[in-house]
């Protein structure tokens, strides 16, 4: 197992991707803490089908656009298992909206739950990671709209923008301290975040047409890949952006 004994804090794991990589971990053998915000029956069955399994896990509350929320996700992880090995900042929302109307309010809702929160709580998972001098992985799942412009959702696209250079710069400056930092940035995988909009069938066939693989990802496309990241088979790997797109940036 490629992640036995480590222990992983993934940020909005009860349901879409977040669950996806929460499985494929516990599989990989990890210890995982749940993080949850409104989905708390979510989180709840997700941690008892991986306790049911033979592996560890605990759901946690908290609000990643929140700063102050941060510390009980950490002292959750650190007191149930005693340490943190990875960190998987996957929550995201998004607030479609033409860039001649989109309000502070909105910036604000999106950046502080997509760029802030997630840079803050890496912030803090790496001082623990620093303060053992063990190493450790943190994993920000971004976007293919880190690099492509998203009509009509420019507060979400400029945020993980800003992510991918966020796992750049964080590469930098934690390599020395034997963290690595690197990003999956997904296309279209089918999960809640676009079940709606991907179930208009003229909108499906326009996205299906710009991606050469000819089909829309799934969830365990993404999982295969963060395992990679975040395990020793990706020891030489940091700075690094993933796009699991099926080719739609090509
Ligand atoms: P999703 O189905 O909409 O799920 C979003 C997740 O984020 C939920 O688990 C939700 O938790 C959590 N979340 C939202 N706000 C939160 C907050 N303030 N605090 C803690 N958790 C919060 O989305 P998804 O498709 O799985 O997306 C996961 C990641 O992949 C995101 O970073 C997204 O940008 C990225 N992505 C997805 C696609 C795609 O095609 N699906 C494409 C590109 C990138 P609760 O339900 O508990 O609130």
């Amino acid at each position: 197992m490629k992640l036995a004994g480590k222990v992983a804090i993934i940020t909005g794991a009860g349901r879409g991707i977040g669950a996806g990589i929460a499985r494929a971990f516990a599989r990989e053998g990890a210890s995982l803490v749940v993080n949850y915000n409104g989905s708390k029956d979510h989180a709840e069955a997700l941690v008892a089908e991986i306790v049911s399994q033979g592996a560890k896990a605990i759901a946690c509350r908290a609000n990643v656009g929140r700063l102050a929320e941060h510390d009980g996700l950490i002292a959750a992880a650190t007191n149930a298992f005693g340490r943190i090995d990875i960190l998987v900042n996957n929550a995201a929302i998004d607030r479609r909206a033409p860039f001649l109307e989109a309000t502070p309010e909105q910036w604000e809702q999106v950046v502080d739950v997509d760029l802030k929160g997630p840079y803050f709580l890496a912030q803090c998972v790496a001082r623990v990671m620093v303060a053992a001098n063990q190493g450790g992985a943190i994993l920000n799942i971004s976007s293919v709209h880190d690099e492509q412009a998203h009509r009509n959702n420019s507060l979400y696209t400029i945020a993980k923008g800003g992510m991918k250079l966020m796992t750049r710069c964080l590469a930098l400056e934690l390599a020395s301290h034997r963290i690595r930092v690197n990003s999956l940035s997904p296309g279209a995988i089918l999960t809640d975040m676009n079940r709606a909009v991907l179930s208009d069938e003229a909108y499906r066939e326009k996205v299906l047409s710009m991606i050469p693989l000819g089909r829309i990802g799934n969830v365990e496309d993404l999982a295969s890949a963060a395992v990679l990241l975040v395990s020793d088979d990706g020891a030489y790997i940091t700075g690094s952006t993933f796009y699991i797109d099926g080719g739609l940036l090509l």
